[in-house]
């Protein structure tokens, strides 16, 4: 495991990785986050992009990506779930140097860690 305190990383906001397919997870209080920042309810939230009280995720496919991604970035930055706000410093990306370069090669704000 690497220590995160010693890998460099500066988000340039390029949104890539709000286009890679995969999963967006909102937990309930990143619904109520969210929900409060676009000025909606959570039900209306809830009603708008799926899930219930035990979360929402949203599916990202090449064809369809983060509906909360527009051309000047993400749409709720201060609100953004914890998997966005935690990004790059998951356990599976620290887990090694192959690991963070590996995901490096993808994020420019990440540095590769010789
Ligand atoms: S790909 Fe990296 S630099 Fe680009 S928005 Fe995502 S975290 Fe930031
Ligand atoms: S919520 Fe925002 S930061 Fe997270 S994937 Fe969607 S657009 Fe990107």
């Amino acid at each position: 495991m690497i220590d995160r305190r010693k890998v460099d990383f500066s988000c340039i906001r390029c949104g890539r990785c709000c286009r890679e397919p995969g999963y967006v997870l909102f937990t309930r209080s990143d619904q109520r986050r969210a929900a409060r920042l676009l000025g909606i309810s959570v039900r209306a939230f809830r009603t708008r992009y799926g899930g219930d009280e035990a979360g929402t995720e949203i599916r990202v496919t090449r064809a369809r990506m983060c509906p909360f991604f527009s051309e000047n970035g993400c749409a709720i930055y201060g609100a953004r779930p914890a998997q966005c706000r935690t990004f790059p410093f998951w356990p599976e990306i620290l887990a090694s140097k192959e690991t963070w370069n590996r995901r490096a090669r993808r994020c420019r704000g990440m540095r590769r860690v010789e």
